[in-house]
């Protein structure tokens, strides 16, 4: 086993772009999947977890995450644009079942 000492940073690298446009709604991000910007709390929190890609829906995890709207396209261009391993710096991440787990079960779909 090959310990890894992850750092305990979990803000993201300033975005010039971001600057200013934080209003009463808190935090902002950038969707890694289309690349819009929404709150913070309007996105879904992913980690890599053994190079496995995780929903950390409870923001819970350690480590740096990559934000996302709760859309499983956003999820699938996002992995076709290979924008988590950037995000998270996972070289080859395995996306498993990310997206399906934000396909979910839609009601009334
Ligand atoms: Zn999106």
């Amino acid at each position: 086993m090959e310990t890894v000492s992850e750092p305990a940073d979990q803000r993201e690298p300033a975005d010039p772009r971001e600057q200013g446009d934080r209003g009463a709604t808190g935090p902002v991000r950038t969707c890694v999947g289309c690349r819009r910007r929404a709150a913070q709390a309007e996105l879904v929190r992913v980690v890599a977890v053994d190079g496995r890609l995780v929903l950390d829906r409870r923001r819970r995890l350690p480590g740096r995450g990559a934000y996302l709207h709760a859309d499983a396209r956003c999820a699938a261009t996002a992995v076709q644009r290979r924008a988590f391993g950037r995000a998270l710096r996972v070289p080859q991440p395995d996306p498993g079942d990310l997206v399906e787990a934000l396909t979910g079960p839609a009601p009334g779909a």
